[in-house]
C-alpha cells in the first residue's frame, strides 16, 4: 500500500514531464540570462562613473583655473567645500603648480570614493592638479535596484516563454496524443470488432502512428471476419451434422420398431408368431386371474395339409395358410389374440369367452373354412380344420398358461382322432374320459 503511494509520485504524465523539463529550462535560462544582464549593468555603471568622473573633474579644473594662477586660497577652498557637499563628491584638492596644495575638502580614505586627477589649465599650461574623489555609494545603490528589476523582469519573460512553449508543445505533442487515445474509449464492439478510427489531424509521427494504427486495425478487423465466417461455416456443418444423426437415429429407431414386430410377427400371414403368443398368453392369464374373466384358449389345425402341399406345391399350401389365417380372423373379435404357432397350426385366445362361447366360435371358423373353397390360381382347394378348446378355470390358470395350451392342443388331437372337421372342448374330453373309466 505505502509502496504503491509512493511509487506513484513518479509515474508521470506526458503533461506533467514536459512541464518538468521546461521548468528545468526556465531555471537555468533565468540563471544564465541574469548574470549575463547584470555583468553588462556592472560594466555599464563603470563606465558611467569614469565617464562622470573625468566630465567633473574637467569642468572643475576649468573653473579653478584663475583662481589657481592668482593664488586665490580662499575661493579654491570654497568652490571645493562647494563641490563636495554635493552628493557624490566625497573628496576634492588642489595643488598648485609647484606641489602645494592650496585646499581640500572631504574624506580622501573613504573606501567608498573613486580617485579622478585632472590637471588645471590655462591656455594650454598646466597652473595646478585636482584631485577628485567619487563616491559610489548611490551608484551602487542604483545599481542594486536596477539589479532587482532586471531579474524580476527577466523572470517575467522568461515565464512568458516558457509558457508559450508548453502551450505550443501542448498543442504538438500532447493534443494529438490526448485525442488518439479519447478516440480509442469505447472502440471494441462485443463481437471483438475495432470500430474505433484514429483520427489523423497532423502530418508529423502522430499522424504516421495513427495511420498505421487504423491500416493495423483494419487488417485485424479483416481477420477477424475471415475467422468469424470460419466459425459460421464449421457451424453450419455442425448443424447439419446434427440433424444427419437425427435423422440417422429416427432411421435407425424406425428400423429396430421394424425388427421388433418382424421378430413378433409372422411373415406369410402377419399374424403374432409363437414366440409373441407365449408373452401374451402369459400377461392375459394374469390379468383375467386379477379381475376373474374367464377366457378360452383355441388350437386350430388344418387336416391333412400334407397333401395339399404334395399336390399344389408349397407355393399353394402358403396361399391356403393366408386365406385360413384371414378366415379365422374374421370369426374373432377384434380384442381377441391370433397367432401362428406352427406350420399349419394357429392359436386363438379369446377374451370374456366362457366355454359356450368359446365352442360357438369355434364351431363358426369349422364351418366358415369348410364352406369356403380356398383359391390358388384357377384352382379351388376345399380344407377343413380341427380346432381344440380349452377354457380357463380355478385349477388350470393357478398351473399357468402352458397348462391352458396343453389341454387345447389334447383337445386338438381328440378332434383329429375323432376323423377331423370337427371341433372338441377340453371340458367335455376329461369328461368323457371319466365317464369311461368309471365304465371300466
Ligand atoms: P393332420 O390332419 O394330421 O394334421 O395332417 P397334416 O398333413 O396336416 O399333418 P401335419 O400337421 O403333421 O403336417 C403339417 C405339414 O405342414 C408339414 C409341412 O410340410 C407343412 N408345412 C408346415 N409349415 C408350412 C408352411 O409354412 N408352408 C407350407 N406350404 N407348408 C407347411
Ligand atoms: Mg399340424
Ligand atoms: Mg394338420
Amino acid at each position: 500500500m505505502h509502496r504503491r503511494k509512493f511509487s506513484n509520485l513518479f509515474r508521470f504524465g506526458v503533461r506533467q514531464k514536459v512541464l518538468l523539463i521546461l521548468m528545468s529550462v526556465l531555471l537555468i535560462g533565468l540563471t544564465i540570462s541574469g548574470w549575463m544582464a547584470l555583468k553588462q549593468e556592472e560594466r555599464n555603471t563603470l563606465k558611467d562613473i569614469n565617464q562622470r568622473g573625468s566630465d567633473i573633474s574637467r569642468f572643475v579644473a576649468k573653473s579653478l583655473a584663475y583662481s589657481v594662477v592668482g593664488y586665490d586660497y580662499h575661493t579654491v577652498q570654497l568652490l571645493l567645500d562647494e563641490i563636495t557637499f554635493a552628493e557624490d563628491i566625497g573628496y576634492a584638492k588642489v595643488v598648485n603648480f609647484k606641489g602645494n596644495t592650496m585646499a581640500e575638502s572631504g574624506d580622501g580614505k573613504n573606501p567608498n570614493i573613486v580617485i579622478f586627477n585632472q590637471d588645471i589649465r590655462l591656455e594650454d599650461e598646466i597652473v595646478g592638479n585636482l584631485t577628485l574623489g567619487l563616491s559610489t555609494e548611490n551608484i551602487l545603490q542604483r545599481l542594486e535596484s536596477q539589479k532587482f528589476a532586471l531579474i524580476k523582469r527577466e523572470a517575467f519573460v522568461i515565464f512568458l516563454i516558457a509558457l508559450g512553449e508548453f502551450l505550443a508543445l501542448s498543442f504538438i505533442i500532447i493534443r494529438p496524443v490526448s485525442i488518439m487515445s479519447e478516440s480509442l474509449n469505447d472502440s471494441v464492439d462485443e463481437s471483438g470488432r475495432i470500430i474505433g478510427k484514429v483520427p489523423v489531424i497532423s502530418e508529423d509521427e502522430f499522424g504516421k502512428l495513427a495511420q498505421q494504427f487504423n491500416m493495423l486495425s483494419a487488417q485485424l478487423n479483416d481477420a477477424n471476419l475471415r475467422l468469424q465466417s470460419k466459425i459460421d461455416l464449421a457451424d453450419k456443418q455442425l448443424i447439419k451434422n446434427n440433424r444427419q444423426l437425427v435423422q440417422q437415429s429416427e432411421e435407425l429407431q424406425r428400423i429396430n420398431e421394424e425388427f421388433r414386430k418382424m421378430s413378433v410377427t409372422d411373415s406369410l400371414t402377419g399374424l403374432h408368431n409363437r414366440r409373441h403368443f407365449e408373452e401374451l398368453m402369459k400377461t392375459e392369464l394374469e390379468m383375467s386371474l386379477r379381475h376373474g374373466d374367464v377366457s378360452s384358449v383355441l388350437v386350430i389345425d388344418i387336416d391333412h395339409f400334407k397333401k395339399i402341399n404334395d399336390r399344389y406345391g408349397h407355393p399353394g399350401g402358403d396361399a391356403v395358410l393366408k386365406q385360413i389365417a384371414g378366415k379365422l380372423k374374421a370369426n374373432l373379435r377384434k380384442t381377441d389374440i391370433l397367432c401362428r404357432v406352427g406350420g399349419e397350426e394357429f392359436v386363438a385366445l379369446c377374451k370374456r369367452a366362457d366355454r359356450t362361447a368359446a365352442l360357438a366360435i369355434g364351431e363358426k371358423m369349422r364351418r366358415d373354412i369348410e364352406s369356403t373353397a380356398m383359391r390358388f390360381g384357377d384352382e379351388k382347394i376345399n380344407v377343413t380344420i380341427s380346432v381344440g378348446i380349452a377354457t380357463t378355470n380355478e385349477l388350470n390358470v393357478s398351473q399357468g398358461a402352458e397348462e391352458l395350451y396343453r389341454q387345447a392342443d389334447a383337445a386338438v388331437y381328440h378332434s383329429k382322432d375323432q376323423g377331423r372337421n370337427r371341433i372338441t372342448h377340453y371340458d367335455d374330453l376329461l369328461q368323457a374320459k371319466n365317464t369311461q373309466a368309471t365304465a371300466g
